[in-house]
Order: C-alpha cells, then structure tokens, then sequence
C-alpha cells in the first residue's frame, strides 16, 4: 500500500472546505516536533515531495494526501508551541476537534508521543476528545533510538495503564524510531489493513 504513489490533493483551514471522504482515511496527529514529518517520510519515503511547512504561528490546516486509491493520509497540524497565540489555539482546536469528531471515512487517529517526555496536557486533551467522539486511534511513541529500550518499554506500559483508565479496550502502544527504522514497518503493517484493496 504504501509504495503507492503519495499526492497532495486538499488543504482545509475550515471544515467546510474538507475534500469529500471517498477513501479510508488515517490522520496523524501529536505536538510539534515530535516527529510527524519523519515518521510520514519513514513510511511512504515520498514526504520530501509533498511536505508543506507548517510553522508555528502560520496559519495551520489541515492537509489531504491520497496514496494511490487505496488510503487517505491526513497531516493534522502540530500543537504545543508555547508562544502560538491564543486565537491560534482555539482555531487549532475548532478544526481538529471537528475534523476528529465527525469526520466520515476516518479509520484511525495515529496519536505521536515523543518517548522521552511522555503525554502532554493536550495529548489527554486530544485524547478525551477522541473517547467521547469513540474516533478510533493508536499511540505510536516516537524517536525511540534516543531513550534505552528498558525505558522505551516502560514509557509504554506508563501510556497504556494511563489509557486503561479512560477505556475497555486499548491497542497496544506502538514504538517506532524514524531513524533507525526501527517499528515502521510493524505500523505499516498495522496501518495497510486499513486500505481499500
Ligand atoms: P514534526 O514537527 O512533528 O513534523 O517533527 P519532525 O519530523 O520535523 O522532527 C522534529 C525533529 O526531531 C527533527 O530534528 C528530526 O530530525 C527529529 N527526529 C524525528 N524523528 C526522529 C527519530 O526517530 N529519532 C531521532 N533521533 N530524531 C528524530
């Protein structure tokens, strides 16, 4: 699924201009710099092509890509910079909320932590939202070469009693390291199931 050719094809800053779900759709979501940008590379190893910058204070949306007809990946845009503006928080929130909360065609919300510093308030935040919308999602930790696999291991185990206590059923943790490779091509896998065959 994933050598499939990766094209560009919507940006939304508003919910009215989402594109029209017409295939299984995955998003990315998490902080800033938690290595969003990476892991989509590690995947499809065709993010150079596409990426799009999304600094902080610019205006953030949401963007569309198409990976053959098979699989819709979205890139939700990066929260947690201190210094962003208020109104840039709440527009981020208005249109991720949206976008998470109703969006058709939505399989998987793939949630990225950083394994060194763990959950943040607005990953519980993104997360609350994600249980009473019942959007379906997975954390994936990221930059796992930068931490010892023991505590890798713990920082997982931490996430998924957090997660136990606000669900009945939670997916496993998943840990990757865009460097290494290490667990991309796990989350490939987990992630092709989603696909339009
Ligand atoms: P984004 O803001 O979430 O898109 O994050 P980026 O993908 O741009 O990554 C932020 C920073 O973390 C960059 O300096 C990356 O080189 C670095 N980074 C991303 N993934 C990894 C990883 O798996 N291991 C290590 N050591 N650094 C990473």
């Amino acid at each position: 699924v994933f050598r499939n050719k990766l094209e560009f094809f919507a940006a939304a800053k508003v919910s009215s201009s989402f594109p029209p779900a017409e295939l299984p759709e995955i998003a990315f979501a998490g902080r800033s710099n938690v290595g969003k940008s990476s892991l989509l590379n590690a995947l499809t190893r065709q993010w150079g092509v596409v990426r799009t910058s999304d600094k902080p204070g610019l205006t953030q949306t949401i963007n569309f890509f198409k990976l053959g007809s098979k699989l819709c990946m979205v890139d939700l845009p990066g929260y947690g910079f201190a210094y962003a503006k208020e109104e840039v928080k709440d527009a981020w929130e208005e249109l991720v909320k949206e976008y998470v909360s109703s969006r058709v065609g939505l399989k998987r919300v793939c949630l990225l932590i950083d394994t060194k510093w763990g959950m943040k308030p607005r990953d519980h935040e993104l997360i609350n939202l994600m249980e009473r919308s019942q959007t379906n999602y997975q954390v994936v930790l990221t930059k796992s070469d930068l931490v010892f696999p023991i505590d890798v291991a713990r920082r997982a185990m931490q996430i998924e009693e957090t997660l136990k206590a606000n669900t009945s059923i939670v997916k496993p943790v998943m840990m990757i390291s865009s460097k290494s490779g290490g667990g991309i091509r796990s989350l490939r896998t987990a992630l092709a199931q989603i696909a339009r065959f």
